[in-house]
């Protein structure tokens, strides 16, 4: 995990979009027309007749959409602009390079207070007190955004650096100089300026969907077979549908009662998705359920249990109500959609779409398929899309690994010590190792740990992790070396990017394949080497049957939001007829091949299609590229490589893609090494 905080403006990090699947509609916040943009661009015309049109026109439309009643008349927005618009590229080259150190020292800042306002919450380092809750819940860089709309100063920088839709980025950025792009990034910080009542409903909106899925329990000990026999553990509460999946997947290593239970679980999936679950039996154990013939018991009586109805559907339909009300504030990402894949991911939902079509349709997902059919000795279930066989289990026992990393990391000052130790392993110079180790300072985490990058030069990443009084357990260096890959990322990404606007890396998924590639090696730093030959290849299966199911659920996601903006007025149970048949449709074209079952709707039972829409694309963007970076790092200068891919900073995705490894991101590295493990 990375904790990634954007102090100053946090829903404007990118800002872009594809016009392709823009939506045609009249935009009611528009406050500026179009007759006081042409007199203002011909004023700045005929003063500085050198301006860039085409520049100076962007600029200007911008500026004039995110202006508002408040912020003066139309006549002066028009001086506004006359004034401020600067057309000489030296001088515009100059007030850039101010702004850029002006927001390095905001955004530096406000991280360094913010870490050290949550420090006790976040260090293991004694009480924490209300008063501690109080500054640590404190958002100190949250008024910056509505300050420099009343000091116009986001509008002297949408005016001068007007943003470029992804569109445009993807077009033009390959010809562009760095500078460019950095005046483009800069570009992204003021896009759209949505009512401050508006985003609260969003944050509403989600936080109950987020509230309702977060005690969305099935007692296990309470679900009872159609004779009466129960399967789980007495006190076994399983949160829908992660640790119902979990414990689906552990099911697979319980030769005797495994299968019985698996096929439970589905079933009382199946009762979640269609909403005919007893809303009695949710979150509580006061009856026993019998999920096959949906009958509840209380004492050895049937009791009338009504069905939950359509509360799962309903808050998407909230959640989606919220977002569409900001629609006519994003004048070019006037839906959700295209907030969430052209701006926040970067990457156009009809591309991401067609991604996973191409390797939903992949002939080796069948072969994979028959393959477990072989392991397992029985035809394929729909639930065995989380099939979990292919975990290749070490050769080394975890009681010797622990035992070493306990001895060496006895505490966090010790891990701190070891990391440039650590980065010589890998191959980078003791110089080199000195100076990325030298930027990273190690803290006692409260909880499982992260790693929290810093905001600017001059100032260090900090890695949280847990140790306990015993030392560092195997488990615990694991997940640390994964955060340590994050603080390397985050360093490179930082220090040695040329330009602060540059600064960072293009979404989760890539910095999230750095922490991977360093977990992985995690033995090799120890001094150590897994022996089972078979491991590229079971991970290799591994990696393309788990890809496989998050594509799966990613589509539906995808496809029911496409749905809801063509049935805008849709009730919760129009939606939920219209998710179930999505599930099936998608289930039919891809899975149904592969499984050899037909109409499941299991597709649509994943809990971040409630609280997270439209997230779910992003997991499997981060297999993609961590498969295709590791595929590419294979007999590479490892040191050199990273340096350099991590110092590109923040391109878009694909282009950053293409300057790591050559290609856009891509399936293929995966159906290669697939294709191997299958021979
Ligand atoms: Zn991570």
């Amino acid at each position: 995990m990375k904790k990634i905080i954007f102090l100053l403006f946090v829903t404007i990090l990118t800002a872009c979009t594809s016009t392709e699947t823009k939506k045609e509609t009249s935009n009611a916040a528009v406050f500026i027309g179009e007759t006081i943009i042409a007199a203002a661009v011909d004023s700045v015309k005929s003063l500085q007749p050198a301006a860039d049109p085409a520049l100076l026109e962007k600029g200007v439309k911008h500026a004039a959409s995110l202006w508002r009643a408040e912020d003066g008349t139309p006549p002066e927005f028009a001086d506004f602009v006359k004034t401020n618009y600067v057309s000489d590229p030296a001088k515009r080259k100059v007030v850039f390079n101010k702004i850029s150190g002006y927001f390095e020292s905001l955004n530096g800042n406000f991280n360094e207070i913010t870490l050290d306002l949550k420090k006790v919450l976040d260090e293991n380092i004694g009480d924490v007190d209300d008063i501690d809750q109080m500054f640590g819940n404190y958002s100190v860089g949250s008024h910056v955004s509505d300050d420099f709309y009343s000091n116009k100063i986001a509008f002297c920088i949408a005016l001068n650096f007007p943003y470029f839709t992804l569109a445009e980025k993807e077009k033009l950025g390959p010809g562009w100089s760095r500078e460019d792009w950095a005046m483009a990034r800069l570009g992204d910080y003021f896009v759209s300026r949505v009512p401050a009542n508006l985003d609260q409903a969003v944050t509403t909106a989600i936080g109950n969907a987020e509230m309702y899925i977060a005690e969305y329990n099935i007692c296990m000990g309470h679900l009872r077979t159609d004779d009466g026999r129960q399967l789980f553990p007495e006190n076994m509460v399983l949160l829908s549908h992660w640790n119902l999946r979990d414990e689906l997947k552990a099911d697979y290593a319980d030769k005797e009662k495994g299968a019985e239970k698996q096929d439970m679980i589905y079933n009382v999936m199946l009762h979640i998705i269609n909403q005919d679950i007893p809303k009695a039996v949710i979150n509580s154990k006061d009856y026993e359920w019998a999920p096959y013939l949906n009958k509840v018991t209380k004492g050895g009586l049937v009791v009338e249990a009504p069905a939950e109805g359509d509360a799962r559907y309903g808050h998407i339909v909230s959640i989606f109500n919220a977002m569409k009300a900001i629609d006519a504030y994003n004048p070019e990402m006037n839906t959700a959609i295209l907030r969430k894949f052209s701006r926040e991911m970067e990457i156009a939902q009809d591309e991401v779409e067609a991604l996973f079509d191409s390797y939903l349709s992949s002939p080796q997902l069948a072969k994979v398929g028959a393959l477990i059919k072989e392991k397992l000795g029985r035809d394929l279930k729909p639930y065995d899309i989380w099939f979990d066989g292919f975990k290749s289990r070490s050769s080394i026992p975890e009681d010797l690994l622990t035992s070493k990393t306990s001895k060496l990391y006895p505490n966090p000052e010790a891990f701190h010590a070891g990391m440039p130790a650590m980065l010589r392993t890998l191959g980078w110079t003791p110089e080199r190792a000195k100076y990325l180790a030298d930027k990273i300072v190690v803290d006692p985490a409260r909880g499982s740990g992260h790693a929290w990058g810093a905001s600017m030069k001059g100032a260090v990443s900090h890695l949280r992790t847990r140790i306990q009084e015993t030392g560092m357990d195997y488990k615990g260096y694991n997940i640390a070396v994964h955060e340590f890959g994050h603080n390397v990322e985050q360093t490179i990404s930082l220090y040695d990017v040329d330009n602060y606007m540059m600064s960072g890396v293009p979404n989760t998924a890539i910095t999230e394949a750095m922490a991977f590639v360093f977990q992985s090696r995690d033995l090799m730093l120890l001094g150590m080497k897994e022996q089972n030959p078979d491991k590229h290849k079971l991970e290799t299966l591994d990696a393309a049957w788990s890809l496989m199911e998050i594509m799966g659920v990613g589509m539906v996601d995808m496809k029911t939001w496409k749905w809801l903006y063509e049935n805008p007025g849709a009730t919760p149970a129009q939606l939920k007829e219209s998710v179930i048949n999505i599930a099936k449709e998608i289930w039919n074209k891809y899975f149904a091949p592969v499984i050899g079952v037909k109409d499941s709707p299991i597709l649509a039972i994943y809990s971040h299609m409630v609280d997270s829409p439209l997230y779910l694309a992003n997991y499997s963007y981060g297999h993609i590229v961590q498969f295709q970076l590791e595929e590419f790092l294979k007999g590479k200068d490892f040191p050199k490589e990273i340096d350099r891919i991590y110092s590109q900073g923040h391109l878009t995705p694909q282009q950053w893609m293409i300057g790591a490894v050559g290609s856009k991101i891509s399936t293929q590295p995966l159906l290669n090494a697939l294709d191997e493990a299958l021979k």
